[in-house]
């Protein structure tokens, strides 16, 4: 179900239908429809879509899965919004945004995607994109045995089948109806993500990079991307200088105050900072990634570090070793390397 403004007020007397309530107009033809997202933390994701005159737009998609599937086939019913219609915006590689990818090729949507997110996803489905991911967490200390990444939404919901996209980057725009956005990129939550700004109207679809009330994750990509938690701050920088009325993100609730919402994620990730090499300082020793985020907090309904499925010892892992990654970036920590494990130490 969706409302506006006219619509409001005649669903507010049926209860069922507001508890339905599936998509909802923010402005003039832009609307946010949820996506639901099974068995994960995240819950829902928020799907965009503009309506033009002849053409659409669709930012995200949801898991590649039945549920996510059919409420975002049955959003674009309601809407009224035809696929082959449709210019199709994936802000980056996580399968709760790119899962249904290949269904809106199949479909004859066109998607858009930086170009190197667009080739991660593809990565998703080659077996080798898996060997590299258990090496990575076997340098952290992490012993991964057969089924490790067996629930991992990347291995269970990305597409499945392949798909074309037209890469796109910053500095160009997409026309919709009244809506001229702007492509931004902010690497920080993946190393291509990309948001869009409608600098008119003063409204920015953040994706994961902003959130709210939930902390994007910054997990670690590989030395190829160095100190990823350093460019992610930039990236929330770079926005805090835009002119910007409404925030509207891919998880929870819409955002007024882009700027006071970024200080407190800068402000969050300093105290993770501190937190981290405090860990380090009273350890006395060089420990492994695995030995620091045991002794981090975490906001996840697990009693041990023992008892976290496996997805999110490897987000938790992630978020561990971009701190790290930073804290010797600042010369606040040193890393060396013995017998394939990182070992940090202050
Ligand atoms: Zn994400």
């Amino acid at each position: 179900m969706y409302y506006n403004r006219g619509r409001l007020k005649k669903h507010k007397k049926d209860k069922t239908k507001r508890m339905n309530l599936m998509i909802e107009e923010l402005f003039r033809n832009i609307f946010r429809c949820e996506v639901p997202l099974p068995n994960n933390p995240l819950r829902a994701l928020n799907s965009y879509v503009i309506k033009g005159e002849d053409e659409n737009l669709i930012i995200d998609t949801g898991f590649n899965c039945k549920e996510s599937q059919e409420a975002f086939i049955k959003n674009l019913i309601e809407l009224q919004v035809d696929i082959p219609k449709s210019k199709v915006v994936i802000t980056h590689l996580h399968s709760d945004h790119s899962g249904l990818a290949h269904l809106v090729f199949k479909r004859g949507g066109q998607i858009y995607m930086s170009r190197g997110d667009g080739a991660a996803t593809k990565g998703l489905m080659k077996e080798d994109n898996w060997i590299a991911m258990k090496k990575q967490l076997e340098a952290f200390g992490q012993r991964v045995e057969g089924g490790f990444f067996d629930k991992h939404p990347g291995r269970l919901y990305a597409p499945n089948e392949d798909f074309d996209y037209t890469p796109i980057e910053e500095g160009e725009t997409i026309s919709i109806g009244d809506y001229k956005l702007e492509i931004i990129a902010v690497p920080g939550h993946t190393p291509h993500m990309i948001n869009l700004y409608e600098p008119q109207h003063k409204i920015y679809f953040s994706g994961d990079h902003i959130l709210n009330p939930i902390t994007p994750n910054i997990g670690f990509w590989g030395f190829q991307y160095p100190v990823i938690l350093n460019q992610y701050i930039h990236s929330l920088k770079k926005i805090s200088s835009l002119d910007i009325n409404l925030t509207l993100p891919s998880h929870r609730n819409v955002i007024r105050d882009h700027r006071g919402r970024i200080d407190e994620l800068i402000a969050h990730h300093e105290i993770r900072l501190q937190e981290v090499e405090n860990i380090l300082r009273e350890a006395e020793r060089s420990m492994t990634v695995v030995e620091v985020a045991e002794g981090m907090s975490w906001k996840i309904p697990f009693d041990s570090w023992a008892s976290f499925p496996p997805p999110q010892k490897s987000f938790a892992l992630g978020e561990a070793m971009s701190h790290l990654e930073f804290l010797v970036y600042k010369n606040r920590a040193t890393l060396k390397k013995e017998k394939g494990l990182l070992l940090f130490s202050v």
